[in-house]
């Protein structure tokens, strides 16, 4: 099967679990754009500065584990990670110091680059039409405030959900139930572009169609098993196959 006819397949599924009459019907408005491993090269860097930050408390941990908890908060990711180790609930203080520290250790790294793809797939999107919402489990301004500066012009005020906008992290659907409202489009208009299993569970939950992307360790099954829609290696490859997916 080429990778066309899975496209076509997919849509078509998706067609169907919105009572649309066939994949022709399929409009996509919105493009819903996670951050961390998805835009940014960055999530090497994310979980060498979790595995540090957890080395500084005595715990020596797997450092791959950490692509697994990607897009949850750093709140919820500290909390789960000393209900883990530690079997207890952290104090509010606690996460906010290990949250704090896990950010000067990714800060202190040399800078993360735009995944490859990523200017070119916005550039695409936004040529057709199809608006752009960036939505990330993070709250570290240092990546949010260089989006302008990389990508310009394409997430326009107000088209960002932050840590600072859910009360419910990825998993939960929450982020990409409130970027289809900012966007003003239905479930059945937005696509979810993720990376982490987590991420793929709340753009499935949403309503969406959701690509994923295996731009890291974890494998293709770990992104369909969680409701991907489809499943392409990388940012490149999506961009490459955009007009016969999205457009
Ligand atoms: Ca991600």
């Amino acid at each position: 099967m080429t990778q066309k006819d899975d496209i076509a397949g997919a849509l078509r599924r998706f067609a169907a679990r919105h009572g649309l009459g066939s994949e022709q019907e399929v409009r996509f408005r919105a493009a819903l754009i996670d951050m961390d491993g998805t835009l940014y090269d960055s999530m090497g860097h994310h979980t060498l500065a979790w595995h540090r930050m957890m080395r500084d408390i005595g715990i020596d941990t797997d450092r791959d584990r950490f692509y697994l908890f990607e897009g949850m908060t750093g709140k919820a990711t500290v909390n789960l990670l000393f209900r883990e180790y530690l079997h207890r609930d952290a104090t509010d203080e606690e996460v906010a110091e290990h949250y704090h520290r896990k950010t000067v250790y990714f800060n202190e790294m040399p800078q993360v680059s735009p995944m490859p793809g990523a200017a070119e797939l916005l550039g695409r999107l936004q040529s057709a039409g199809i608006a752009c919402v960036l939505v990330t489990g993070s709250g570290q301004r240092s990546l949010i405030e260089r989006l302008e500066r990389d990508f310009p012009g394409v997430f326009s005020p107000g088209m960002m959900i932050t840590a600072a906008d859910v009360e419910h992290g990825k998993p939960h659907p929450e982020p990409y139930i409130k970027a289809m409202e900012r966007a003003g489009v239905a479930a059945h208009e937005a696509v979810v572009i993720e990376n982490a299993p987590l991420g793929v569970r709340a753009g499935a939950a949403s309503g969406a169609f959701t690509i994923g992307l295996t731009t890291g360790p974890v494998p293709v099954e770990a992104l369909s098993s969680e409701g991907a829609d489809i499943v392409l290696p990388s940012m490149q490859a999506l961009a490459d196959s955009v007009g016969t997916l999205l457009l």
